[in-house]
């Protein structure tokens, strides 16, 4: 071995010790580093990779080595990848161009025409969409079923579900599903399960520790954390990621951005910090909304009036995490949307959009903005009332949160 060889050796990351914890291995993991020894991971942003010779590119290319082309794989999208798996602590993960096309990417890995899918209905709502109607061009029929009621789950099961897709606390209404409980139900049945794990994140919660198959993740939320960039992935073992998922992604490219990947690894960096912080403002926030008269109810898991709160404290690391909702009353859903306009106009310092997960606080209404493309039945059942209000809790004093929210809440009309 040569002295350069021996140098690259002793740079830090080229080789970690076993056992390192989670926060570590989140700040940690990555490819080793180039021979210049760049302590933040290097952003490869390169199409093309030179190949030492014309023999040597025929073989990697035959085995779909790295590094060849961009749409195969790239050095920063690959030490993404190696640090959610060791985040979530499975055999591998692959990142994708958004959430979206990170479940679009399991969907044409996993399913044919005449396959069965069991979702919950309080998913997001483009995941509803791209399984109801997207799939449903291809002859692949989605049941949805209750977040929170099993037997829902075992009576629409079938011997063609190959799927069970649930997501955990959902988007906007909070609700937790029993990740270990699904797990086994599915592996009954002959499925796999899928969880969502965006809204918790693996710094909350692991869902492949429960018996979860594969972690699906919207990186555009917590994993960025400041609002900047798309991005998703699907975290499982290697039998699954390596040789179901790569040929496709290979194929269908939904690849990560080289740049949104290197971002996503700095954000990965203050995942579990931030959310800590976060999931403490945004328990302080719920507990005084539920004081305040003019609301009708809160939906948040750290709340002892949540329904699902001791299985959401147990699967949760004992966080409620960063959103939550709450409901104003009102006499029809017209007069309830006005309400809720009222309070999210009156802001001065909480952002209106439809991002979560920013170190900004991010005010929304769901019923016309991330559930607005569904139908009103579809919306009924998942729950979505005009005068719902989602809240991201961000890193902004908390009692300026407070401020801010009571400038509408004090001065609702009749
Ligand atoms: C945002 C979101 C998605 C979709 O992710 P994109 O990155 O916007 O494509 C999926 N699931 C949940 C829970 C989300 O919040």
């Amino acid at each position: 071995m040569s002295s350069h060889d021996d140098e690259l050796q002793r740079i830090a990351r080229a080789r970690l010790p076993e056992g390192l914890r989670a926060e570590t291995l989140a700040v940690r993991t990555a490819l080793a580093p180039s021979q210049h020894g760049e302590n933040s991971e290097g952003l490869f942003l390169s199409t093309s990779f030179v190949q030492p010779s014309a023999a040597e590119s025929a073989r990697r290319f035959a085995n779909s080595e790295d590094f060849t082309y961009g749409r195969t794989s790239n050095p920063t999208v690959r030490s993404l990848e190696a640090r959610l798996a060791a985040m979530e602590g499975t055999e591998a993960a692959v990142a994708t161009s958004s959430g979206m096309s990170a479940i679009l990417l399991m969907c044409m890995g996993l399913l044919k025409a005449g396959d069965h899918v069991l979702c919950s209905r309080s998913v997001f709502g483009s995941t509803i969409n791209l399984f109801a109607k997207e799939f449903g061009k291809f002859g692949v029929e989605t049941s949805f079923v209750s977040q929170t009621d099993l037997d829902e789950w075992r009576a629409a099961t079938q011997p063609n579900t190959r799927l069970f897709f649930a997501e955990t606390p959902t988007n906007p209404l909070t609700e937790v599903c029993d990740i270990a409980a699904l797990a086994e139900m599915a592996h009954a049945a002959g499925a796999l399960l899928v969880v969502d794990n965006t809204y918790a994140s693996p710094a909350l919660q692991r869902p492949a520790s429960l018996g979860a198959d594969l972690v699906m993740h919207s990186a555009t939320k917590f994993m960025d954390g400041q609002g900047r960039v798309m991005g998703g992935a699907l975290c499982g073992p290697n039998h699954l990621v390596r040789d179901i998922f790569g040929p496709v992604i290979r194929t269908a490219g939904m690849v990560l951005s080289p740049f949104n990947a290197w971002v996503l690894l700095k954000g990965l960096e203050t995942l579990s910090l931030r959310l800590k912080a976060q999931s403490e403002q945004a328990l302080a926030v719920a507990r005084w909304l539920e004081e305040r008269p003019e609301v009708s109810r809160v939906y948040y898991p750290g709340l002892r009036s949540h329904p699902q709160h001791e299985l959401a404290m147990r699967q949760q690391s004992g966080q409620g995490g960063a959103v939550l909702s709450f409901e104003l009353a009102g006499a029809s859903p017209e007069q309830a949307r006005a309400r809720a306009y009222h309070v999210i106009d009156s802001t001065r310092v909480l952002s209106i959009a439809t991002n979560l997960g920013d170190t900004k606080s991010i005010i929304t209404h769901p019923a016309t903005t991330s559930h607005g493309r569904l139908s009103e039945a579809q919306r009924q059942a998942a729950g979505i009332g005009q005068g719902l209000i989602r809240l991201s809790v961000g890193l902004e004093h908390v009692a300026d949160i407070q401020d801010d929210l009571l400038r509408g809440l004090s001065t609702l009309p009749n």
